[in-house]
């Protein structure tokens, strides 16, 4: 325990773009910020979605005094599940926030034992040593906060992720006056959204993509297929009131986005009719211009209902070539190939395809340069820790705050594991923590170490060799020719005589050998095959007693 020290750290979201999640900790007062996770990139091969290393707390798991989720993002609430399997702790969210919560802790049957709490833009609760305030922001989710703590270290500010938005979809902009009151207290550090810190200007309004979207319903003549993230709830809203300009019925695909929507509407956050609303299977027997379906799967996840549909694995229907597939999102840093794979799919089999560049059917719900400086010269902090995004866009965030005048040794530019701590209004790097990626695949979490992800590697890369063999232990021989079986690794046919050297190695390692056949064959033949190829397949020797 250190004494008068406020303690922050990272535990995600600090160079990268997703899983976000941060340690405030004062004396034996612990309160976290976010439980997101990140969606994998092209080469973790069959990982479902990443989540923060959180062992830190593990060992004072009973001081974490209150879960605090900034709004209802999977890169701010997708792990929630996993922390809470570990620690016990209330949550606060705001109303909607709390209801995307619930949708997740009901599937993951663990809704009845958690202590869920609603406050609202303007509240104050108290986390142990830690007074939290909650600011409204705008973003591409309504409901979303900024938070005001107050520690006995002194104030801080966490913007969440916001955008300067004056006309958003819920007519509810950021709160400036509030920001500006927090700003008048003296804030010690800021902790600001990074996301767009390489985009010049101020990111447009959420309202300049309704005409794109006008466009594309009054030109489909099939079925329209919008794919966005689950919980971009604004993005809903704004499909829906084109399909009933358009006479379109709207039904949602799958159970996240189902469940979201019926979630967001029960509280009030979208704002659709229910004659729009239709069930998936009675909208597939409509007319193909009567309908809108809106599903998963903006990022190409090959589990979601578009990277199924790309794929012509959808089990409920498949693609027409009527269809117009509108992707109303942009690719996250790191998904950028999966994702126009995915359009590439779309469009060979015959949809017509919408995306960013050539209309804007999409625009970012995080703030560009100008509100950048706009937010540091409204709160006028004395430090400036750059948070949400890859190095560059920390970097970046840094740059535009010593434009504005923060002088550079009052910026941290941190990755995700390094601690800081602020004592006497100064700020000091601390030690670092583990702040890694762990992998979820299906059911599992964590048990998907580095060395599987490395073996799915070689396995892509060079493929495997097995190798059958027929052993008699007594005379110490071989009863049969070895049979060798390859997959992506060579053409049998154009490599008779290395597999010919192959057996020739197999033979001798049987003939020198006094036991434990199978690793020393697989050593041999991995130095063999690396020799001949330079390639490294993966070995199974099967060792078949006779
Ligand atoms: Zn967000
Ligand atoms: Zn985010």
């Amino acid at each position: 325990m250190t004494k008068n020290k406020l303690r922050v750290v990272p535990l995600g979201g600090l160079g990268e773009i997703g899983k976000n999640m941060m340690a405030f900790e004062y004396e034996d007062d612990i309160m976290i910020v976010d439980t997101g996770i990140m969606f994998p990139e092209n080469d973790m091969l069959g990982i479902d979605y990443i989540i923060p290393d959180f062992q830190y707390l593990l060992d004072k798991k009973e001081n974490v005094r209150g879960i605090v989720i900034t709004h209802g993002h999977e890169d701010h609430t997708g792990a929630i599940k996993h922390v809470l399997d570990e620690i016990h702790a209330p949550i606060y969210a705001t109303k909607l926030t709390r209801g995307l919560l619930e949708v997740k802790l009901s599937r993951s049957g663990q809704l009845e034992k958690t202590q869920l709490n609603t406050v609202q833009a303007g509240d104050t609760i108290k986390l142990g040593q830690f007074t939290v305030e909650f600011c409204h922001v705008s973003h591409s989710i309504p409901d979303g906060v900024a938070l005001g703590i107050t520690t006995p270290a002194g104030f801080v500010v966490h913007t969440g992720d916001y955008k300067l938005d004056h006309t958003p979809v819920d007519n509810w902009p950021t709160d400036y006056a509030m920001l500006g009151e927090w700003a008048g207290r003296g804030v010690m550090a800021l902790f600001a959204d990074s996301t767009n810190a390489d985009k010049p200007g101020w990111t447009p309004s959420e309202r300049v993509i309704d005409p794109a979207f006008d466009q594309v319903f009054s030109e489909a003549e099939g079925r329209i297929l919008v794919a966005t993230f689950a919980s971009l709830i604004s993005r809903l809203q704004q499909v829906g009131n084109a399909a009933q300009k358009a006479n379109r019925k709207m039904a949602f695909v799958g159970y996240s986005m189902r469940e979201n929507a019926k979630m967001a509407r029960k509280l009030g956050y979208l704002n659709l009719p229910d004659d729009l609303i239709v069930p998936i299977d009675q909208a597939l027997k409509m007319k193909d211009n009567e309908i809108v379906l809106m599903c998963t799967g903006s990022q190409g996840e090959p589990s979601s209902i578009m990277g199924r549909l790309s794929a012509g694995t959808n089990r409920q229907f498949s693609l027409k070539k009527s269809d117009t597939v509108v992707l109303s999102s942009h690719p996250i840093p790191g998904n950028e190939e999966m994702v126009f794979r995915t359009i590439n799919n779309l469009f060979e089999r015959g949809a017509k395809v919408i995306y960013e560049p050539i209309s804007s059917v999409h625009v970012s719900g995080h703030a560009s340069q100008e509100e950048m400086k706009f937010m540091l010269n409204l709160i006028k902090p004395q430090y400036l820790i750059p948070i949400h995004g890859e190095l560059r866009h920390l970097h970046q965030h840094a740059a535009l705050a010593k434009e504005v005048g923060i002088p550079s040794e009052r910026i941290a530019v941190i990755e995700n594991g390094q601690a800081i701590e602020f004592e006497d209004g100064k700020l000091n790097l601390a030690e670092r923590v583990p702040g890694g990626y762990v992998f979820v695949d299906g059911s599992s979490v964590g048990d998907i170490g580095k060395s599987v992800m490395r073996e799915r590697e070689t396995l892509s890369k060079d493929g495997f060799i097995l190798i059958n063999l027929f052993h008699n232990g007594k005379s110490n021989e071989l009863v049969r020719d070895p049979e060798i079986i390859t997959r992506g690794f060579v053409h049998l046919k154009d490599s008779e005589e290395l597999l010919e050297n192959a057996r020739d190695q197999i033979y001798d390692v049987v003939r020198n050998s006094n036991g434990n056949l199978k690793s020393k064959m697989e050593g041999r033949l991995k130095n063999f095959f690396y020799d001949q190829t330079r390639r490294r397949p993966m070995i199974f020797v099967v060792v078949n007693k006779v």
